[in-house]
C-alpha cells in the first residue's frame, strides 16, 4: 500500500510505503523519527534486559597454581549455584504471573 507523507524537515510530500526507515524524496531526512526512534529505544532495552541476567562465570585456566585454581572452583560452585536461584526466582515470578 503506498502513500505519501509530509517531509518533517522539507515540507515537502513524499512516497511512503508507511516504513519507518523510508526517506524523503529530497532531503534524505527520515520521514517517521518517532518511530525510528522508539524502534531504537525497544532494542536498546532488549540488549539491556538480556545483559542484565547473563552471568559471567569464572574462568579456570588449567595453568593455574592448585590454589587459584581450587579457590576459583569455589568461585564457579556459588556463581552457578547463585544464577541456578536466580533462574528459579524468575521462573517462579513467571509461573505465578501466568
Ligand atoms: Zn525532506
Amino acid at each position: 500500500m503506498n502513500s505519501s507523507r509530509k517531509c518533517p524537515v522539507c515540507g515537502q510530500w513524499s512516497q511512503w510505503n508507511q516504513n519507518p526507515t523510508d526517506r524523503c524524496e529530497h532531503c534524505q531526512s527520515i520521514l517517521d523519527p518517532i518511530a525510528v526512534s522508539r524502534e531504537q529505544a525497544r532494542e536498546e532495552r532488549r540488549q539491556e534486559e538480556s545483559k542484565r541476567f547473563s552471568v559471567d562465570f569464572i574462568k579456570i585456566d588449567p595453568e593455574d597454581p592448585w590454589y587459584l585454581s581450587l579457590f576459583k572452583r569455589v568461585g564457579l560452585g556459588i556463581q552457578i549455584t547463585f544464577a541456578a536461584i536466580i533462574s528459579f526466582i524468575l521462573w517462579l515470578i513467571a509461573f505465578l504471573a501466568g
